[in-house]
């Protein structure tokens, strides 16, 4: 079959809640992706940072099919031999005490305002159903009716209803904001330290760090949204770290299974996690030995590849490179690590044409918010493929 024959089925048959790049993919190996036709292309999505490590990584290849012959799923009715030892080479990694399995990242993030819910009622005092969270506009947690609830994207919310209440937004980048939004039921402050879907956005220096301490003096949990942040990407291995701020809360999915399989956790202080009593929470497949030995792997691919490193080096590489094309239609470059917006003006029509002609020419990309091109390429990524990549870019922002 041809890729017109892929898509017309999908167009037929499978829910529009996307608007894809009609590229029919079949095959990855590290960065690189081909599509049904054999054309190869350099993946500068990573599937939204998840395949940090490279597609098809061997380790975790390697990883998944033995587990996968050993055993895949217990449900947490039973132990299984796996999920403790991610329990523990996480917490050490990170420097948690606890962690709770999911499986979305959207599931994760319900899971932290479960916890800082409960946590509010049962240690902070806050009296029962008046817990409020604190987000942020332009901010993206998943899809959950929930999660929808705060969202700032008309869009997101329109036809959902009817809404979950204790939330209320506070502009992005803003500590004063912050500080004046707390009440005496706020449980929690939930964050992205850096914007993924808001369009890589990167908030003013010092702010994570002035929001750590307004939380601190108000018994607010800082929870924080590493989901697409955390693992490698920003050049940190959670973005947090680039102000030496430890949130009460991280939350990861994502690239925590290195693109094989849904794996997310929350972690925290035995404080907040020991909320949960059993029968509190669960999920049938959270915690599973298959996702759990292939996100052990995962992350020791990151530390033993020196991913953040990579990251940090190769992120500055680009940001620098980028900064010298001249272009007519880029208002400008911003982003962390391996990791950047490439913000349009508004009369150059928009990010999706951009991204199909960078398709054509074999990079693919994503635009986010209409007028932002996202790069986002597996960190595994050489700095001969970034010259690759940005040759590509030159010619299509060219005037
Ligand atoms: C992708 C993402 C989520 C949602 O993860 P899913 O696995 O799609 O449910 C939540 N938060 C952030 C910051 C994300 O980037």
């Amino acid at each position: 079959m041809r890729a017109q024959d892929y898509i017309a089925i999908e167009e037929q048959y499978g829910a529009h809640n996307y608007c894809p790049l009609d590229v029919v993919l079949t095959r990855g190996e590290g960065v690189w992706v081909w599509d049904v036709e054999g054309k190869k292309y350099l993946d500068c999505l990573a599937a939204y940072s998840a395949v940090n490590q490279g597609h098809c990584h061997p380790r975790l290849v390697k990883v998944m099919v033995e587990q996968a012959c050993r055993l895949t799923l217990t449900s947490r009715a039973f132990r299984n031999d796996q999920l403790p030892l991610l329990e523990k080479e996480l917490c050490e990694l990170l420097g948690y005490e606890m962690m709770l399995p999911m499986n979305s990242g959207g599931e994760a993030v319900e899971s932290a305002i479960k916890a800082a819910r409960k946590w509010g009622y049962t240690v902070k005092g806050v009296e029962n159903d008046r817990a409020e969270i604190i987000v942020c506009d332009g901010n993206f947690h998943g899809r959950t009716i929930t999660i929808i609830t705060f969202s700032s994207v008309e869009q997101y919310r329109s036809g959902f209803g009817p809404l979950m209440p204790g939330f209320k937004r506070i502009p992005y980048g803003d500590a004063r904001a912050l500080a004046a939004a707390i009440t005496p039921n706020t449980v929690a402050f939930l964050v992205e330290p850096v914007q993924g879907e808001g369009g890589v956005v990167v908030p003013p220096e010092g702010y994570l760090r002035q929001a750590r301490e307004i939380c601190t003096a108000h018994n607010v949990l800082f929870i924080a949204d590493e989901i697409q942040s955390g693992l490698g990407r920003t050049g940190k291995m959670l973005a947090c770290e680039h102000e030496g701020v430890r949130p009460d809360v991280v939350i990861l999915g994502k690239a925590l299974s290195g693109g094989m399989y849904p794996v997310s956790a929350v972690l925290a202080s035995r404080e907040v996690l020991d909320v949960f009593k059993p029968g509190d929470h669960g999920s049938t497949y959270g915690g599973n030995p298959l996702a759990c030995a292939v996100a052990r792997e995962a992350v020791r691919v990151i530390v033993e590849e020196q991913l953040c490193e990579r990251a940090a080096q190769l992120g500055d590489y680009l940001m620098a490179e980028l900064r010298k094309i001249k272009s007519p239609h880029v208002d400008h470059y911003r982003g962390k690590g391996l990791w950047v917006g490439i913000v349009l003006k508004a009369e150059a029509g928009g990010a999706r044409r951009f991204c199909e002609a960078l398709m054509e020419k074999g990079v693919l990309s994503k635009e986010t918010h209409k007028t932002v091109i996202r790069l986002a390429p597996p960190l595994v990524i050489t700095k001969d493929e970034i010259d690759w990549m940005l040759e590509r870019l030159r010619d299509v922002l060219a005037p």
